[in-house]
């Protein structure tokens, strides 16, 4: 696996691999590795003979100076995850190599940033859209593997794809889970023994709450029960629990036939902001 710190020697990489005629796979990630990102690795690797990964915890995305300075940072340990499941190259920019100028330009995606994440952390898609740009011009891959643990962020660039044209495929791949159902995430290792014991309940909330809506319980009501199960564990707090049109990621007030329904969960528990979602087809 080489490894890449310059934006150059990306740009250089992927393009004689391209000379080479083979597939570039991208996957963009801010690193402290698990087996979420690996599966997009494996999946890269599946369809794609170069599989490059990126690992660049991207200052301009947070809204919280403390959740930046407290993101776990561990290189080594992500490198020797990389390579044997199947990774080319890394690449591992400095912030001032990805910004050596202050970046003006700013992202806005309407309805879709209107919502959840977009709402509750102004800016935030804009520096994911910036970062997420950058890497695709330097490394100009044919695919780029995204989760959809983070449901938003998908629909988020598969709009910037559409919208600046970018000749690349986003491909979703499901959310990995710890055994107790909690969703792998670098931020659980900040969660301390009794928040990692109350963690599995956000996910058990989701799963209660996607029966109802099969059942047909109004979104206001799957939402507002979600919200009280949650409130039963003291340690943690509600940012938002949203009833949404999968697609569009608006609020529903009722179900139409034919329309995929995501549940999407924010909370704060013992210092540390989690995020899940499950998604309910029609
Ligand atoms: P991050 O390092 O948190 O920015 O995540 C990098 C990529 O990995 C994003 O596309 C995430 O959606 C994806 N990802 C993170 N956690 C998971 C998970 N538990 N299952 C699947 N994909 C994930």
């Amino acid at each position: 696996m080489q490894i890449l710190t310059t934006a150059a020697g990306l740009h250089a990489y992927t393009e004689q691999a391209r000379q080479a005629g083979h597939r570039v796979g991208l996957v963009p990630t801010m690193g402290a590795l698990h087996a979420g990102h690996l599966q997009l690795v494996q999946a890269a690797r599946a369809e794609c003979n170069e599989v490059i990964a990126s690992i660049f915890v991207n200052p301009t995305q947070f809204n919280n100076a403390e959740d930046f300075r407290l993101y776990p940072r561990v290189p080594e340990a992500d490198a020797a995850l990389l390579a044997p499941a199947g990774c080319t190259a890394l690449f591992v920019p400095s912030v001032a190599e990805m910004y050596s100028q202050t970046t003006v330009l700013r992202f806005d995606f309407g309805a879709l940033e209107r919502v959840m994440e977009g709402a509750h952390r102004p800016g935030h898609f804009s520096g994911v859209a910036t970062v997420v740009s950058k890497l695709f011009h330097l490394a100009c891959p044919h695919r780029a593997y995204f989760g959809q643990k983070d449901w938003q962020q998908v629909a988020i660039v598969k709009q910037l794809v559409a919208d600046l044209s970018f000749d690349l495929e986003i491909v979703a791949c499901p959310t990995i889970r710890e055994a107790d159902g909690l969703a792998m995430s670098s931020r659980n290792r900040r969660l301390d023994a009794p928040a990692r014991a109350a963690a599995p309940l956000l996910y058990q909330v989701l799963q209660t709450a996607a029966a109802q809506v099969r059942r047909g319980v109004p979104p206001a009501q799957v939402q507002a029960i979600a919200e009280a199960s949650i409130a039963q564990e003291p340690l943690f707090t509600v940012e938002y629990m949203a009833v949404a049109d999968a697609q569009t990621l608006q609020p529903l007030t009722d179900y139409g036939a034919g329309r995929a329904v995501v549940l999407c969960l924010a909370a704060h528990l013992g210092g540390v902001r989690l995020i899940d979602n499950v998604v309910v087809e029609a």
